[in-house]
């Protein structure tokens, strides 16, 4: 497929091509295209205009056909030998670059898509109501969270301190349960205008790709705080997005059928051929994998959510971000420590024997994703990193 010389254990293979921003030494960051274990330098190859820039926004403002136009080329580079001569000056090893956030921020929305998740956490938190909140069946429960803390993998996450419930008492103090939310996020290139909506068949338009999430989250703050507008400083204070964005297109062989949808959803919900994506993810802790949760379980599908977003009128900008919210299946797959330690009341044993309920200081937390390539093959997505850092 590829003249380069691809190994297995490379975190990318010929065809994923997913895009970030990328530095070497004394040089401004520039945009550039993960392959095997180097990064290809997209200015020389395919342009200043959108490629050398500090962040991906404008190639992701450039639309769908650029993006389609931009990839069949790539595609071309690194399967067709014949343009080796061309292509090798312009691959940076991937261990001498510096990564950055690859795109900014404009909004920050996470839903709530995970069946076997808002059931899990409505059995620990409301236990005496019914496990899934009235209107979870009938739209994509979400809600806006801070843009400005998205940070790229790799930045420490500071324990967060806050209020919390202790005893009948309320006290300030670091989190004592700090969490993480495995998450796949999706990241909007082309905008809408206000007062219009972006129906469910428009998603391929609009979104350009898919990073890995985890959206750090502290359990005591966000259970004192979050009655009746939700979560506010318990998930406020750093959500990593992965340094490689996946383009859509790279997860075409990863396309399958949402999980069948009862009671029958809003017609603006309704789409001719939903989709979900076969993401399989795997978290580990301090080098421990404690799940593999599965995103092919979403209840409600990345192009509703964007319609549910918009339906209102609501209006995208380029590079917006919206994260499915944690992804759980069946116990222990599962995206937060939250349900896979049921609250804590059953710890997790790594590797090293000890043992863990939430997050220490010092964990490092590691979401890895694979999915269908084409023929038969599974590409790896990248990962998402972090370390817990003390409260000061
Ligand atoms: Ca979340």
């Amino acid at each position: 497929m590829t003249w380069l010389p691809l190994g297995d254990d490379d975190p990318f293979d010929a065809w994923t091509l997913p895009y970030g921003v990328f530095s070497v030494a004394g040089a401004s960051p520039r945009v550039g295209v993960a392959v095997g274990s180097w990064v290809l330098d997209l200015t020389p190859l395919a342009g200043a205009e959108l490629f050398d820039h500090p962040t991906l926004n404008p190639f992701l403002a450039a639309g769908r056909p650029v993006w389609d136009a931009v990839r069949a080329r790539l595609l071309e580079l690194v399967t067709d030998p014949r343009h080796r001569d061309l292509v090798e000056p312009h691959l940076v090893p991937a261990a001498d670059v510096r990564l950055g956030l690859p795109f900014d921020v404009a909004d920050y929305v996470d839903f709530y898509a995970s069946q076997t998740h808002a059931e899990n956490v409505g059995r620990l938190f409301r236990p005496d109501n019914p496990a899934l909140p009235a209107a979870w069946r009938q739209l994509p429960i979400g809600y806006h969270g801070r843009a400005g803390t998205v940070v790229v993998s790799g930045t420490p996450v500071v324990r967060p301190s806050g209020l919390r419930r202790a005893g009948d008492a309320v006290e300030f103090g670091p989190s004592l349960r700090l969490d993480i939310e495995a998450e796949a996020g999706f990241v909007v290139g082309t905008p809408s205008a206000l007062g219009s909506r972006v129906p469910v068949g428009a998603f391929e338009d609009h979104v350009f790709g898919m990073v890995l999430v985890n959206d750090w989250s502290a359990r005591d703050i966000q259970a004192f705080e979050y009655v009746p507008l939700g979560p506010f400083l318990g998930k406020s204070f750093a959500t990593s997005a992965s340094p490689w964005v996946v383009p859509l297109a790279a997860l075409a062989h990863a396309r399958v059928a949402p999980p069948l949808r009862s009671p029958a959803v809003a017609p603006y919900l309704r789409d001719a051929e939903p989709w979900g994506l076969d993401v399989s993810f795997s978290v580990s802790w301090n080098g421990t994998v404690v799940s593999r949760p599965p995103l092919r379980s979403l209840y409600w599908t990345p192009a509703q959510m964007l319609a549910h977003m918009t339906v209102n009128g609501a209006s995208v900008r380029t590079g917006d971000l919206y994260a499915s919210g944690t992804v759980s299946g069946v116990r222990p797959d599962c995206g937060s420590f939250l349900e896979l330690t049921w609250n804590g009341t059953e710890p997790v044993t790594l590797a090293d024997g000890s043992t863990r309920a939430f997050l220490e200081d010092g964990d490092t937390v590691t979401i890895r994703a694979t999915a269908p390539g084409p023929d038969g093959s599974r590409q790896r997505l990248g990962a998402v990193t972090g370390t817990v850092h003390p409260s000061p």
